[in-house]
């Protein structure tokens, strides 16, 4: 099969860099979004060197560096003391060792980035405001587009509705977690909040995570802890409506400081964390899943939205040179789910290490304390510096 029409449901991360990183082949494809416009929800996202590579490559550097912040490190500190119990630089360390930056910033900015860029190239074309359904996911989308698309790329996210049309396919379950976050004014801001970091503060069965959004003059706080399942299909979901309280009672024995920062929140968003286990992406004709409808991880990582992107750069390298598409996602999905795999991995183990209770959190701290910001950065070398095909 030679693709020549494709069809991508969901203007995310996803979708959008995908689209992108298709043009960059000569393959045109048509952006279907439920949204109709694309507005500032989500939270603060961090973009690792191995994501922020593919943007480089698209050429979206310049409008990012203008927008986001480039932390010095990573630092992760006791939620009871405050103190520092290791680091990892990032900064311009990031940029000398793993050869791309570092960047923090609002998911919606880099949500305009991408789609400034995709509005303007003419081998992409959108529709917004419109919710696929999925049930004739073919015909849908030719009274859209005018045509039946040789490929349809879901993007559409951890709710996916288009992952049913995938036999094999995982669907999303409750990690157990629930995410909260809202933002701090610069201005107002307690003096341990570290400008120049992101710092996971980490404690029992909870941590809490603290980075500057200079386009926001804010500090973006995600605090994250085990609460009830819930169902939001939604990037902004406040408190109330989640019907489950903000979970201060997780925070109640760190430090007082930390209760004092959470009691500043104005009308924190809530996030049920699920995840999708090791699923089918590939329809084996022609739907495929990318990004978080394919393999959502929970946060802990930090790699949900930069697994997407990578997803995305592989895909256009897979299809492009007129390969035969079958073939060629076939070997995609096989090549990215061991890559996806060892990131789930990276993701759990940070969750039973921040989260760690009693004896246990007292051998992570020391060994912590032992370990050099050197050996650390080198642990992440596999991840970060990871050069996706592009
Ligand atoms: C608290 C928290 C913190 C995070 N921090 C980070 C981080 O620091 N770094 C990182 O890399 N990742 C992070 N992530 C993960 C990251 O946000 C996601 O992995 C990423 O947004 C996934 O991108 P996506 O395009 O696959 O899905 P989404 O961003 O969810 O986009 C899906 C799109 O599809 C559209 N859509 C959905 N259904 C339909 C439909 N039926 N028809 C048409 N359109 C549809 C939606 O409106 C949306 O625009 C975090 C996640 C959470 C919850």
């Amino acid at each position: 099969m030679t693709v020549r029409t494709v069809a991508i449901v969901g203007a995310g991360m996803a979708g959008l860099t995908a689209a992108l990183c298709l043009a960059r082949k000569g393959i045109a494809s048509h952006l279907i979004e439920q949204a109709e416009r694309l507005e500032e929800v989500g939270a603060g996202l961090q973009i690792s060197p191995n994501a922020s590579r593919v943007l480089a490559t698209l050429g979206l550097l310049p409008a990012l560096e203008k927008r986001w912040t480039e932390p010095e490190r990573i630092v992760i500190a006791s939620g009871r003391s405050l103190k520092p119990l290791a680091h990892v630089p990032v900064g311009a360390d990031a940029r000398r060792r793993w050869h791309a930056p570092y960047g923090v910033l609002h998911r919606a900015t880099l949500q305009q980035v991408l789609f400034e860029a995709a509005s303007g190239n003419p081998l992409i074309g959108m529709t917004l405001g419109v919710r696929m359904e999925g049930y004739d996911r073919a015909a849908e989308i030719a009274d859209l587009i005018g045509v039946r698309p040789d490929l349809t790329i879901a993007a559409d996210g951890v709710w996916s509705t288009m992952r049913a049309g995938v036999p094999g396919a995982a669907n999303a379950r409750f990690s157990g977690n629930i995410a909260w976050r809202f933002t701090i004014p610069f201005a107002t801001a307690p003096r341990f909040l570290d400008p120049r970091a992101v710092t996971a503060f980490v404690g029992p069965s909870a941590h809490l995570v603290a980075y500057p959004l200079t386009e926001a003059d804010a500090f973006n706080i995600v605090a994250i802890h085990k609460g009830p399942a819930f169902i939001s299909h939604s990037w902004d979901v406040h408190a109330g409506e989640a019907g489950t309280a903000f979970g201060l009672d997780a925070f109640s024995g760190w430090n007082k400081d930390i209760a004092a920062l959470l009691a500043l929140a104005e009308k924190p968003l809530a996030w049920p964390l699920y995840e999708c286990g090791d699923g089918r992406w590939f329809d084996g004709k022609d739907l495929l899943l990318i990004g978080d409808a394919a393999h959502a991880t929970t946060p802990f990582a930090a790699q949900g939205a930069a697994m997407a992107i990578e997803d995305a750069a592989e895909l256009a390298q897979a299809l492009a040179g007129g390969a035969d598409a079958r073939t060629a996602l076939a070997g995609f999905e096989a090549r990215r789910r061991q890559r996806i795999g060892r990131v789930r991995a990276r993701a759990d183990f940070n969750r039973f290490a921040y989260h760690a209770r009693g004896p246990v959190a007292l051998v992570r701290d020391i060994v912590l304390g032992l370990r050099s910001a050197e050996s650390l950065a080198a642990d992440l070398d596999w991840l970060y510096g990871y050069r996706p095909d592009i």
